[in-house]
């Protein structure tokens, strides 16, 4: 009895020797979008979990580490639900004809610490040009080996043949075979295989482009792209496989056939309008309106960057930029954020704040968009979005109180993601 119980205080001992404990000290922290931010606090976190919020600084026990952040203020870790990771902007699309996959996971790396320095500590990717580049990135993020957010993925986007995320798009027919992704489908069987074979390379998620894209050389305008058939093909077999769908959509009647369809989220949104409207909120759909992008793209208008196909399409939709969220908000429609980073330099993400303020949204829903309301999103909302017991510690620090003013999270001074601080 006696070497039992010694045996079970060693144990004891061992696990607690073995438990990592870091203690934050800081001057303010908003533990919810929608709660009354506390002021000064002591943040506890074990083995990347949160443990303890308490009122003043408390005393460091013995063995924790601590982080001082005088005068700062503890926010959520953001959630961005529309990345590239593995992609840095680029006009000259040729280059994804001279671009090894291995240069992508260089890219990816590099990317994935910018984000996470920019407070960014979950991501949604939604889209790669290399077949298992994110995933591998989202292995590396996890385990602590690459610094970076925790990176839902969905690999590869699933389009029609000659649709936007085609690639083999304005080369010639003879490079197809290399430049194509492998993830074009025509007909309900043939998509439904391809959702499977994404599921089977480990995606999170899947990506399809329900109608034309901006930045893509296919001249067919941004109307929508897959038959009903093929887009409910596509959404129950996703469904079948836990997995949730994320439909890249333009046009009025290509969000409003993937809405009805059953997709999860509309990105980009630009044409909506009030039927669109409405069949997003029968079915639940999300807006995720990357408004960053709209933004970053419109700075290289008329210098030859892009081809004259994609500036034509860009003047198209860039003078609905500025009203995508107040008109889903007008008409009921749920929004998250998301940024399309990628499209624009990576790091640059928090940007979006002062766009959804100018479209109308409040400094506490722009930053409910990137903690709870995007948590739920991903079906995260018991992890991450918040700063309470038992979550993960993906917290951040900034100057100021975002629910006054959301643009301070421009600047973000510290970064903790699963409990390891970002360097
Ligand atoms: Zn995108």
């Amino acid at each position: 009895m006696r070497t039992l119980i010694i045996g079970l205080v060693a144990g004891l001992m061992a696990s607690t020797a073995a438990a990592e404990t870091t203690v934050i000290h800081a001057d303010g922290v908003i533990t919810d979008a929608d709660a009354k931010p506390m002021g000064r606090a002591t943040v506890t976190v074990t083995d990347g979990r949160i443990v303890s919020i308490e009122e003043g600084w408390s005393a460091v026990p013995e063995g924790a580490s601590m982080v001082h952040l005088e005068g700062k203020t503890l926010v959520p870790g953001l959630i961005d639900l529309h990345t590239h990771l593995s992609g840095d902007p680029s006009g000259e699309f040729w280059r994804t004809a001279t671009t090894p996959p291995e240069w992508k996971v260089i890219e990816g790396v590099k990317n994935a610490r910018l984000t996470a320095l920019a407070g960014f500590t979950t991501v949604r990717d939604v889209g790669s040009r290399t077949d298992q580049v994110m995933q591998s990135l989202r292995r590396a993020t996890e385990i602590g080996m690459v610094p970076g957010p925790r990176i839902i993925t969905s690999g590869r986007t699933i389009s029609i043949v000659g649709g936007h995320g085609d690639y083999g798009n304005g080369f010639r027919k003879e490079l197809d075979p290399v430049l194509t992704t492998g993830f074009n489908c025509t007909g309900e069987v043939e998509c439904a295989e391809k959702v499977r074979l994404a599921s089977k390379y480990g995606a999170d998620l899947i990506k399809i482009t329900a109608t034309g894209g901006v930045l893509s050389q296919q001249g067919r305008g941004l109307e929508a792209h897959f038959s009903d058939a093929e887009m409910r093909s596509i959404v129950t077999t996703a469904e079948s496989l836990g997995l949730k769908v994320a439909a890249h959509a333009h046009g009025a009647r290509g969000i409003e056939a993937a809405a009805r369809a059953g997709v999860h989220t509309i990105e980009h949104g630009t044409y909506l309008d009030e039927r669109a409207a409405r069949a997003m909120r029968e079915n639940g759909t999300t807006l995720i309106p990357t408004l960053m992008a709209f933004e970053g793209i419109k700075k290289n208008l008329g210098t030859g960057y892009y081809t004259p196909v994609v500036e034509g399409k860009i003047r198209a939709v860039s003078e609905y930029a500025s009203t995508i969220v107040e008109r889903a908000r007008r008409w009921g429609v749920n929004v998250a954020f998301g940024t399309d980073a990628g499209v624009f330099p990576h790091g640059e993400n928090a940007g979006e704040f002062a766009l959804l303020k100018a479209n109308g949204m409040s400094d506490r829903d722009a930053l409910a968009s990137a903690t709870t309301g995007a948590a739920k999103i991903i079906g995260m909302e018991g992890e991450i979005g918040r700063i309470a017991p038992g979550y993960s510690a993906d917290i951040i620090a900034v100057d100021g109180n975002p629910l006054e003013d959301a643009t301070v999270l421009e600047d973000v001074d510290w970064v903790m993601i699963r409990g390891r601080v970002i360097e």
